[in-house]
């Protein structure tokens, strides 16, 4: 095969083969783009070197050939020792990648022609500065030399000239730092510097090939889910020069605002400077305007490139520029990465601006920037210190008082005080913690370390990975790289959207977006363009999707709620919390009744109650589905605590006065005890042994909705059956349902039907869907129970325990919690939705469970023809936006 291609031969398309920044290289080149030549060594060839541990054999020949023929074009040998051609060697995988080996500049530079690139040029300090810039990133990025040696060295030098800046440096200070860098490379490698220009070339390729495999890249793949088998490609271009003097200098520019998605250009212009400077930021940026003002030409040319890129890539583009005396080259250009704001803004502007359509601007946003933009965020308007930024691992706005320790996180947040956690990294111990505070921060760790991946399950704003941060959890205290100093009980607060920690109290302010989504018109200021935006694509995606998405919602609060953000119904009212609190111990004297009298005493007591529940949440909900699910948990949860009772009695009898009452009790609690509570006597079990229940339920939901029906309402409930493994169990309650529902019907003279369905959460019930579906009207899929049956795991146990260790091993790549697992309990689901259908083809399949909310989930279900998904309220825009864009 063909390993190396010259940037005319290549194409937007072909990431692949060339990485994303060859390929974009490649396609400027075709659009006749100021590009400096060049070529690209593929992916392919960077496999065969990772797999053999040795180049192609054809590649070197290929790569002598390409360097002949861009030898040619630039009329300069690579390190010719009177006129030498530089090179850049540049690594570009498919997906943009940190922790691999970045760029080295002025390749072909050596003692010698270093002379002829200062004669030609006439500039000797450029000259030098360019080969002290080439010995220092070798050393750094290729030989892997630690760059705090030649910091320091040029700290040294600044010092010793009194000077502040790089550019001060004369002549002579860059010989002299090019000798000192030279012998770091020979102290710290064992080798000298090499002077021969090609093996300079070579030996870079190797390296960023090399670099595919640092545990850095390893571990940002295995996080990302980029497979590990891809190769990097190696760029080589020709230099062109930043810093030759002050009509030179060096950018970066996008073709809209990335952080606000504002029209118009947008960009950084450091003069006198090769590329890396910009980001280093050694000295402060001017913007795109200075430059109009040092260089129009240049300017105006840069302008009319950008527009043709945007009119090209149709979207939002970011761009390396360097202008070498006067002369305007393009370095890079991809798509550009943006802020969840500017991604609605500018998706809906280019529809305005004809460029794309409404279908490709839903493709353009991610139901995940739309929740960024639902949660309450920091004014924008408010003043801030940032003194620190790690990595956004759960989003939220979270401001409190710093706790280093668990315990003082809990005890002040008992105390009423808003806490934000503050750790080195964080283990199960801290959980407690994690529970109390507002938000998590920790110096070190990642996207999949424990403290990210358990706040994500809670849903805690939190930041991770603050490598700045210098946290001493003895003297309770951190120190920022920038001397800032925080102790126990300062204020901070951190953006879990873009891992920012400010010093001290920023407000906070209510989404915008979330008032527009519910329906609310007033003015918003300056989101207003944001806000319009949203509303405008939501209404498009409700137009293109098939799912039906419902709400999660137990109280007649949440089922406004999400009725007012789109849902279209409740898929999944929990019963549960209507029978704790003061109602517990009533359920305690049902479970342990003795004789009728006493079960039917405590059933009279519960039946009104449970009536104005069901009332409530059928009437915020009339003329949608509310699907109410028979009581679901374990037995104990109604039952005193086995260890607290214990304990009574033992004290009772110690002290003299024994209590027979609760003696009699606690046998009865022995009995009724269990060793897994969680696999025991709960859902259809319970509702069999205990029938009272299941049937108080029913004759409550039955009379709510016969009772709105007279009042002209239009409720329409239906009963789900938890936790059937067989259908045996759901046909028993079917018929208890139907009589009791007849008879309330029949006594009320109204017509009322009720469809009757099941969860289906347990394998065997997936795997006799065919028998189920007989006795069900419709099926719901519990995917929370469903993914710790199929795993045979329990969520409370695992997620802190051994989770981030099973991400960091690549067993999953995201908790099957978060997203469905399609390869295993996706698959239950599809098989069960497939024969439950097949036998009984007007069957409605939904799922309930976290995954209803999750935009990749999302996507699986639409895949398998679900009929609806439900989440919590504040989920549905996001699944909405995701069922939507599951179909364009
Ligand atoms: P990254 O992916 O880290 O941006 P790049 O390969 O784009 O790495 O290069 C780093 C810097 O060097 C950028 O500012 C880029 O514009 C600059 N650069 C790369 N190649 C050349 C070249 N041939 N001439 C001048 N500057 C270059
Ligand atoms: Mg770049
Ligand atoms: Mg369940």
């Amino acid at each position: 095969p063909q390993y190396v291609f010259d940037f005319t031969e290549g194409h937007r398309d072909d990431k692949d083969l060339l990485g994303g920044k060859g390929a974009n290289l490649a396609e400027m080149t075709r659009l006749g783009l100021p590009v400096p030549p060049g070529f690209t060594i593929s992916t392919e060839a960077c496999r065969y070197y990772l797999n053999t541990g040795r180049e192609p054999d054809t590649m070197a020949g290929e790569v002598g050939a390409n360097l002949a023929r861009l030898q040619e074009k630039i009329g300069k040998r690579l390190g010719d020792p009177e006129d030498p051609l530089l090179v850049s060697v540049r690594s570009g995988a498919k997906f943009s990648m940190p922790g691999m080996m970045e760029t080295v500049l002025n390749v072909g530079l050596t003692d010698i022609s270093v002379i002829g690139l200062a004669a030609r040029s006439g500039d000797e300090r450029f000259a030098w500065d360019s080969y002290r810039r080439l010995v220092q990133m070798y050393g750094k990025t290729v030989l892997g030399i630690d760059g705090g040696h030649f910091d320091e060295r040029i700290e040294a030098r600044k010092k010793a000239r009194k000077v502040d800046a790089d550019v001060d440096l004369d002549v002579s200070d860059m010989k002299r730092l090019v000798d000192e860098f030279k012998d770091i490379v020979l102290d710290e490698s064992g080798r000298p510097f090499p002077q021969d220009p090609r093996q300079q070339l070579d030996l870079a390729v190797c390296a960023v090939f090399e670099s595919w495999n640092t545990e850095r890249a390893k571990l940002y793949r295995r996080q990302e889910r980029i497979p590990d088998d891809l190769g990097t490609a190696v760029n080589v271009c020709a230099m062109v020069f930043g810093n030759l003097g002050p009509d030179s200098g060096t950018g970066v520019a996008f073709t809209r605002d990335p952080a606000t998605g504002a029209q118009g250009v947008y960009g950084d212009y450091l003069p006198n400077a090769q590329g890396e400077d910009v980001v280093a930021g050694i000295r402060n940026t001017l913007s795109l305007a200075d430059l109009e003002r040092i260089d129009k030409a240049s300017y105006d040319e840069l302008l009319r490139i950008m527009e043709t890129l945007e009119r090209h890539y149709l979207d939002l583009c970011d761009i390396e520029f360097t202008i070498e005396r006067g002369k305007l080259w393009m370095l890079q250009t991809r798509v550009g990465k943006r802020t969840p704001a500017a991604a609605f803004r500018v998706a809906a502007q280019l529809v305005d601006e004809g460029l794309i359509d409404d279908d490709e601007a839903l493709r353009r946003v991610r139901g995940e920037q739309l929740a960024q933009l639902m949660f309450p965020q920091f004014d924008p308007a408010a003043p801030r210190e940032v003194i620190a930024a790690g990595m956004a691992a759960s989003p939220g706005a979270a401001v409190g008082k710093a706790a280093f320790d668990s315990a003082t996180a809990i005890a002040w947040a008992e105390a009423g005080e808003d806490v934000i956690l503050v750790r080195r990294e964080t283990n199960p111990d801290d959980l407690g913690g994690m529970v109390a505070a507002r938000g998590v921060l920790t110096s070190r760790g990642g996207k999949t370390s424990h403290a990210a991946v358990v706040a994500r399950g809670m849903g805690r704003t939190c930041v991770v990975g603050v490598e700045a941060l210098r946290v001493d959890p003895r003297a309770k205290a951190f120190t920022t790289s920038d001397g800032t100093k925080v102790t126990e009980g300062d204020v901070i607060s951190i953006d879990g959207g873009t891992g920012e920690v400010f010093l001290g109290e920023v407000p906070v302010v209510p989404s915008a977006v979330v008032g527009a989504l519910q329906g609310n018109d007033e003015p918003v200021g300056d989101r207003q363009e944001v806000v319009d935006a949203v509303l405008r694509l939501m209404r498009h995606a409700d137009a293109r999707r098939r799912l039906g998405v419902l709400a999660n919602a137990d109280t007649a609060d949440d089922a406004r709620r999400a009725r007012s953000l789109g849902a279209q119904g409740i898929g999944l009212c929990r019963t549960e919390h209507m029978f704790l609190g003061p109602r517990r111990k009533v359920v305690e004297r049902l479970i342990l009744a003795r004789g009728d009298d006493q079960r039917a005493a405590a059933l009279d007591e519960l039946r009104p109650l449970q009536r104005r529940d069901f009332a409530e949440i059928l009437e915020a909900m009339d003329g949608l589905p509310v699907t109410i699910r028979l009581l679901d948990p374990p037995l104990h949860e109604f039952l005193p605590d086995l260890t607290d009772l214990s304990v009574r009695v033992a004290v009772a009898e110690a002290t003299g006065s024994p209590d027979q009452d609760a003696a009699d009790l606690l046998a009865e609690v022995q009995r009724l005890h269990e060793q897994n509570p969680m696999l025991g006597m709960r859902g259809v079990r319970l509702g069999l042994m205990i029938p009272e229940l299941f049937e108080l339920q029913v004759r409550a939901i039955a009379e709510a909705a016969v009772d709105l029906k007279t009042q002209g309402r239009d409720p329409r409930p239906e009963i789900m059956v938890p936790l059937v493994a067989a259908v045996q169990e759901l046909e028993s309650v079917r018929d208890m349902a139907e009589a009791t529902i007849g008879e309330v019907v029949h006594d009320a003279g109204v017509e009322l039907s009720v469809p009757i369905g099941t969860m289906i959460e347990l394998p065997r019930a997936a795997m006799t869907a065919k028998q189920i579906a007989e006795a069900a009207d419709f099926f719901s899929f519990g995917t929370n129970d469903l993914t710790q049956t199929t795993w045979g795991f329990s969520r409370d146990d695992v997620e802190a325990a051994f989770f981030p260790k099973y991400l960091e091993r690549g067993v999953f790549g995201v908790s099957p919690f978060e997203s469905i697992d399609a390869e295993g309990v996706g698959r239950l689901v599809s098989i069960a939705a497939w024969e439950g259908k097949e036998a009984r083809p007007d069957l409605k399949v939904g799922i309930c469970g976290e995954h209803g909310g999750d935009p990749d989930s999302v996507h699986f279900f639409e895949s398998i023809q679900l009929d609806y998904v439900s989440c919590s309220p504040f989920r549905i825009p996001v699944a909405r936006l995701e069922a939507g864009r599951a179909r364009v």
